[in-house]
């Protein structure tokens, strides 16, 4: 179960191929070689990095 790294929530949508989305943060996650990246959408509609705000243990993702 994917879990969000930022705010440890459970309800996660997907939104595309190894892409979610946090319904309860607002953040972008996307799933790449085990590891979730974590995205902000800004206010223009770009998006830029979280992973900067995590470890890479609470962002590995293991089925
Ligand atoms: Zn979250």
């Amino acid at each position: 179960m994917l879990k969000c790294p930022n705010c440890a929530s459970k309800d996660i949508g997907k939104i595309g191929i190894n892409q979610y989305y946090c319904w309860n943060c607002f953040i972008e996650l996307s799933v790449a070689k085990g590891i979730i990246n974590t995205h902000q959408v800004e206010e223009d509609g770009t998006l830029s990095s979280l992973d900067d705000l995590f470890e890479e243990e609470e962002r590995r993702y293991t089925l």
